[in-house]
Formats: structure tokens, sequence, C-alpha cells
């Protein structure tokens, strides 16, 4: 999300006749684009400014802050670093140009935390994309779920929805351009509902979401993926339209967050263990081998030793191919930031390896079971440990290294595997 916004910015003030630095130090003007999701990705930002600032060569630097931490501190960020003289929130992207002209030509200090203005276009320009090869194409802004510990929804809004027309339009554009693969991207995608379904076709029974993914596989893009799904919104109706359309691909990221049903209430996420099991089902009896991934969140208020055990149980369940975990982290505003009985540090920190080494074990099983496999893979650069070896990912999205040169890059090529590691692969072209 935070990539695909700095694309937005980047095009918005390209098209207004800036020029954008490799080198923060010599620059005129400094965005830092924030995340606020856990409290140490917002202390960090504060860091660096203050590194930024120090590193100045143009002791006139003009320094903003966007994002989610700019929506939520507002005005309170110009009294904890002085430096700072935008701030720019998460719906005033668009407003950048504008935003920079006011605080260079008035020279005062500008706030802009309003709402995403009538009209505003999601697009982004080709240059300014993080790969020429991989896209990431929001569908749906902002959260309505207020889960209990999450800052999203005040972050960033309520959801938003893009027309369908628009995204199609630009996977187009993307292909013309030789890109291979897209993500379709939001917080929920499935919960995407545009005002108009305009360009997607009827599907008796079918939630918009999963029409437009059929329209976006037929644009003929040859590798589409999507994320993050919300469990409540994902039905049925998304596995038949991965069954009928090969270039949707086999990868689902469905975070479960807690295996405990009464943490599940307690987190208002809408579902029980049994509902999320429903949707795990309709993934594994799919013709296709589709990759299950998630997100769980250790150590909230009041889990207790039972509760984590339902969640290690539910791991084990899944067979997750990957798994994000995170130490719950109190986030001033939510509901669960209320909540008394929190469990302390050092039993967060014991149930965060204890989970981490059960997921170990299954993801390394999982990954050994693809030597001996072709996997389609997208090559996207060279591979970290050697300039002799690409890397990519896979349609089921594993990382996969093998030996190559750069003429390869942007090509989709067959690898088979010869080797696993826990959270690569690596193989030969075939
Ligand atoms: N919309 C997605 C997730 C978006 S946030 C969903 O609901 O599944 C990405 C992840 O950050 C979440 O899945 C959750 O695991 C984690 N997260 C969010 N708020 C958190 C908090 N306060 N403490 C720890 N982890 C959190
Ligand atoms: Fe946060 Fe819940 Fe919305 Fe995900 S669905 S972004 S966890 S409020």
């Amino acid at each position: 999300m935070n990539v695909a916004d700095s694309e937005r910015a980047a095009t918005r003030l390209r098209h207004s006749g800036f020029a954008i630095s490799e080198d923060s130090s010599s620059a005129d003007v400094v965005i830092f684009n924030t995340c606020a999701v856990r409290a140490k990705a917002q202390q960090k930002v504060f860091n660096r400014i203050g590194v930024t600032r120090h590193s100045a060569q143009n002791g006139h630097q003009l320094i903003g802050v966007m994002g989610c931490v700019a929506q939520l501190e507002g005005e309170g960020i110009f009294a904890q670093a002085p430096s700072v003289r935008m701030i720019i929130g998460t719906q005033a992207t668009d407003r950048l140009p504008s935003i920079i002209e006011k605080a260079l030509t008035r020279d005062e200090r500008i706030l802009d935390v309003a709402q995403r203005r009538e009209g505003e276009v999601w697009d982004v320009s080709f240059s300014e994309r993080h790969s020429p090869h991989v896209a990431f194409v929001p569908i749906i802004e902002g959260c309505n779920k207020f889960c209990s510990y999450c800052i999203v929804p005040y972050s960033r809004g309520r959801e938003r929805s893009r027309a369908a027309s628009e995204i199609i339009a630009e996977i187009n554009g993307l292909m013309r351009h030789g890109t291979k693969e897209v993500h379709l991207i939001g917080q929920n995608v499935n919960s995407y509902r545009p005002h108009s379904i305009a360009g997607l076709e009827q599907v008796s029974g079918a939630t918009p979401f999963s029409r437009l993914l059929r329209a976006v596989a037929a644009t003929k893009m040859p590798r589409i993926k999507f994320t993050t799904s919300f469990p409540r919104d994902f039905h049925s109706d998304i596995v038949a339209a991965m069954d009928e359309n090969g270039s949707l691909c086999e990868w689902v990221h469905l975070p479960v967050q807690s295996g405990s049903d009464r943490m599940l209430r307690l987190m208002r996420r809408g579902y029980s263990s049994v509902d999320y099991l429903k949707r795990v089902d309709y993934i594994k009896r799919s013709t296709r081998n589709i990759s299950l991934t998630s997100d769980v969140i250790v150590g909230f208020p009041g889990e207790t030793q039972q509760d984590f055990e339902d969640t290690m149980r539910l791991v084990r369940l899944c067979r997750y191919d990957g798994l994000y975990i995170f130490k719950y982290s109190e986030r001033k505003g939510t509901p669960a930031a209320t909540m008394s009985d929190t469990v302390s540090e050092s039993d967060k920190t014991a149930r965060f390896l204890s989970l981490e080494n059960i997921q170990e074990k299954i993801q390394e099983e999982i990954y050994t079971s693809y030597v001996g496999r072709e996997l389609s893979v997208l090559v996207e650069g060279h591979s970290s440990k050697s300039m002799e070896s690409m890397t990519g990912h896979s349609t089921c999205h594993k990382v996969v290294n093998f030996l190559g040169k750069d003429d390869l890059l942007g090509q989709i090529v067959s690898v088979r595997i010869t080797e696993a590691k826990s959270h690569s692969l690596w193989g030969e072209l075939v």
C-alpha cells in the first residue's frame, strides 16, 4: 500500500514539474511516507527526520510527512519535529504539488488531512513504478471493519472502491508497457464494492470482487495476484474464478489473527475459527494447488495460554505457506487500547518464538515438497546472494533463485526446483 502511495505521489509531483531525487541530503524537498500500524514504525519516522535534517546540505530543505502518521498525529507533528513544515494526510497525496508550492511561496506550515476530492485519479505513471515487470494496482482504499486493535480505519478513512473501467484501463496500459504481473491491492480487496459495476459481467451470485477478477483475467495480463483478502468477505466465488482462469495466480493471503474464538470476538473480526476454516476449505478444495499465507497477532489483551494454544492448533491445521507474526502493539484511540489484562512483553516474545518455531517446521516441509517440481517464475532481478543468479517469484508467490543472466529480466521462465530453504527455493532453468 505504501509503495503504491509513494508511486502515486511521485506521479503527481513529476506531472507538476518536480524532479525526483535519489539523494535526500541534496534534495530541496524531502517527504516521509509513513506507516502507523504498529508503534515501532511510527517511532522510526521521528528518528529518520532527525537524521535527515542533520545530513541536509541545504539549510532551507523543506520537510514533509505524508501517510498514516501524518493523518493521525496532524498538527502534533509540528511540536514533536519542529523542522517539519508540511503534514500531508492519507487522502491528500494528489494535492502534494500545491501543498509544496504553498509552503514554498507563503513560507508557512501547511496541514492537509482533508478527504480526497471527487474525481481525483488513481493512475500512476509507468516511469514511477517500483518495477517495470510487476505493478501494484490499488482497487480499494480505506477500511470499514474497525477491528478493535487496528488504527487503519482511522488513518485511511472509509472504504472507497475504484471504478472497474479505470482498473481495466490501467492494466491494459501496463500490458502495453510489457508488465507481466499485477497485484490488485487494498486493505481488503474482496470488500470491493464500486458505485457502478459498469464493465463487470453478470455472474449469478458472484460478488463484485470475483467479477472484477474475471474482468482482469480477460485483459490477458499474464499473471494476476491480489492482496489482502478479508476472511468474512471471502466466498467460494473467488476460488471459482481462480479455478477457471489460469492467470489468476494460485496464492491467497487470508489473515486469521487468532485461532481462539474468544480473541476473535474481542478483536471484532466478525468470524469464528470455524467460519475461517470453512474459507480455508474452499481454498484447499480448489482444482489448483493454492498457496495460503496469513497474519497472526500474539499477546492481544487478555490472551491466555489456552487462547494461544488455539492459535497454534489452527496454524498447524491450516499449514500456511507463509505467516507474518506480530506482537500486539497498542494503538491509541482504538478500543483495544482501553482493554486491561495485557500480556507481558516476555510472554508476547515467548509466544512469538513458539509460533515462529511451529511455522518454520511446516514451511520447511511445504518448501521441501517443491523439490523436483517445475515452477513458472517471473524474473525480477539479481539474487541477493550472487550476481550470477537471478531471482523472481513463482505464481504461488515463492521466491525462486536460479543461475541465469540479465537477458532473462522481465521474462517468465520455467525453473526446476533443486533445493528448498525455509523462505526461498533454488532451482535450474528448464
Ligand atoms: N486488512 C488486513 C490487514 C491490514 S494490517 C486484514 O484485516 O487482514 C496488516 C496486519 O498488521 C494485520 O493483519 C495485523 O496482523 C497487523 N496489525 C494490525 N494492527 C496491529 C496492532 N495494533 N498490533 C499488532 N499487529 C497489528
Ligand atoms: Fe485493520 Fe481490521 Fe481493517 Fe484489516 S480489516 S485494516 S485489521 S481494521
